[in-house]
């Protein structure tokens, strides 16, 4: 059976998904850093004249964004994963090949179009 990627487009989607784990660990790190930071002066300042409901749904978006990323760092990590184990672009539910061009979009994409949708 011959694999429905090249070795070429194979390196280019590893090198998409190795450059986007970068750029997520960047950006959680920030989030989480960027967080404990405005505790931390909260702490300092000792007095409270934010409206506390305002803080708590800030916080709250930046959990979320921090989920986000989270999640999509894992997705982004198991296509790593296939690809070492030459599993990479095929269907995780059905087998499937999974097309070159649906990888470009969505490189960390382990299921085929009608399986995502179903
Ligand atoms: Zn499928």
């Amino acid at each position: 059976m011959t694999p429905h990627l090249t070795a070429g487009q194979k390196a280019q989607l590893t090198a998409d998904l190795e450059q986007r784990e970068r750029q997520l660990r960047e950006q959680l790190d920030f989030h989480l850093h960027g967080q404990s930071r405005v505790e931390r002066a909260a702490d300092v300042l000792g007095q409270d004249n934010d409206d506390p409901a305002q803080r708590r749904s800030e916080q709250a978006v930046s959990a979320a964004l921090g989920e986000q990323e989270r999640a999509e760092l894992n997705a982004v990590v198991e296509a790593l994963t296939l690809a070492k184990d030459g599993q990479y672009g095929l269907c995780r539910s059905c087998g499937a090949d999974i097309p070159f061009d649906r990888l470009r979009a969505c490189p960390w994409a382990t299921q085929c179009v009608s399986c995502a949708a179903g």
